[in-house]
């Protein structure tokens, strides 16, 4: 027998950024919203919290009390560190998060706006009925809705148990710490402008490692490209983390560790699902593979996500067409939005990482600033179309004019 404890016109399930976002632009619309999570808030989530410039702006009631710092440059190695290219502006390329802090700040947002928020407990199950949807918890209360937005992170329930999740042949697999210095520490290592460093196939392992100075701690990780399945053998992702950490401290890349951070793990989906949308149900976020796979970057592609399947589910209430025939409208949003840099950006990862592509590349790219500039604009405007050919031409010139020796 179900026990349905409350009634709701849609239930979100997962607080990340992507149910928070959903959930703010719900409240503000007047639909009555629960937004559940199987942890206890503030939770941490593994992530570089890198958040692009784009975001800001399209979010732009992201407080600085939620931005940790800013990052006004970075530097892009190639696998033998041999080549570099290099950014460095006035104004930043982008923000720094800790994302306890910036998802809690999300959630209360979305709480002030009149959503309902139950932490701690964990969605087991969904039907799909004719006349509601039925949310069951692992306290074995359940919670009807008119529609259900899965918003539920890279291993999604609700992707699983509606039949839209599919078996992903490749994930980016990640280890990073965040480790703790003293401010003055990190701005004489880093200055003020907390420039980010990247190394591309590190050990040659088709990935890159990545070091984000905060605030007060600087985030070092490294993530792999691995087919689902598939165990490492010869080194292990921790093996390969502490070869890392020991190559940055060696050549005092980051200065001297005095307190280690935890090493913690995480998956990035690398491409979305075919279908984000089903009979009273969307997903978004990591949980429809809504990500960039060139940067990792999958918190600006979580709140675009959360906000148009807000703007869906408002007039699916409003009209009382739940079926998924009303709800592709959702889709059609998010990949007239960045489906096409999606795609762009997956052909980009496979052509840069393979072979030992990625020297050749970068050096022709650290000898030319304005392709370097257009692809930072591109990067941290989000206007890929517009950049996309202007970008080819020039690098078609580039590469000729070093096959000729000009
Ligand atoms: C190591 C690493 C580094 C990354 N670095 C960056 C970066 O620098 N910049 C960037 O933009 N992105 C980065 N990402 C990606 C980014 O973290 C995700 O894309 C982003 O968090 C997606 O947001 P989301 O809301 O979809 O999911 P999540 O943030 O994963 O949130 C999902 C929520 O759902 C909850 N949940 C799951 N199952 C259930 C259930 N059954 N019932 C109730 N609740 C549930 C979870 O507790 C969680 O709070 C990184 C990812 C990893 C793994």
């Amino acid at each position: 027998m179900v026990k349905i404890v409350s009634s709701y016109d849609v239930v979100i399930v997962g607080a990340g950024p992507a149910g928070a976002t959903a959930a703010k632009f719900l409240s503000e619309k007047g639909v009555k919203v629960l937004l559940l999570d199987k942890n206890r808030f503030p939770r941490d989530k593994p992530c570089g919290g890198v958040l692009s410039v784009k975001t800001l702006k399209r979010f732009s009631y992201i407080s600085e009390e939620l931005i940790s710092s800013y990052s006004f440059g970075g530097r892009i190695y190639s696998s033998s560190q041999n080549h570099h290219i290099e950014v460095q502006l006035e104004k930043p390329i982008a923000a720094f998060v800790v994302r306890k802090d910036f998802d809690h700040g999300l959630v209360q947002l979305a709480v002030k706006s009149g959503t309902s928020f139950r932490d701690g407990v964990s969605a087991t199950d969904i039907q799909i009925l004719k006349e509601k949807a039925i949310v069951r918890l692992d306290n074995g209360d359940s919670v009807e809705s008119e529609l259900v937005i899965g918003a539920d992170g890279v291993w999604s329930m609700i992707a699983k148990k509606s039949g839209l999740g599919q078996h992903y042949p490749y994930v980016g697999r990640c280890l990073y710490e965040e480790i703790p210095y003293a401010q003055n520490v990190l701005d004489e290592h880093f200055t003020k402008k907390r420039t980010f460093q990247m190394y591309l196939k590190f050990r040659g392992v088709y990935g890159f490692g990545w070091v984000a100075p905060k605030k007060d701690c600087v985030n070092v990780g490294i993530g792999e490209i691995q087919s689902t399945g598939s165990q490492r053998t010869k080194h292990s992702l921790q093996e390969l983390y502490h070869e890392y950490l020991h190559f940055l401290k060696e050549h005092k890349l980051i200065p001297t560790i005095i307190s280690p951070g935890k090493t913690q793990g995480g998956f990035l989906p690398l491409h979305p699902l075919d279908k984000t949308f089903a009979d009273r149900i969307l997903l978004c976020g990591d949980a429809a593979g809504q990500m960039n796979p060139l940067t990792g970057d999958g918190i600006h592609y979580a709140m675009s996500a959360g906000k148009f399947a807000a703007d869906t589910c408002a007039m699916a209430i409003e009209s009382s067409k739940t079926n998924a025939s009303f709800l592709s409208k959702y889709q059609t949003l998010w990949k007239n939005d960045f489906g096409e840099e999606m795609k762009l950006c997956g052909r980009v990862l496979k052509m840069l990482l393979k072979g030992n592509r990625d020297e050749k590349y970068i050096r022709l790219l650290s000898r030319d600033q304005q392709i370097v500039d257009l692809l930072l604009t591109m990067a941290t405007e989000g206007r890929i179309q517009e950049y996309q050919w202007k970008i080819i031409r020039r690098f078609v010139s580039l590469y000729v004019r070093d096959f000729f020796g000009l």
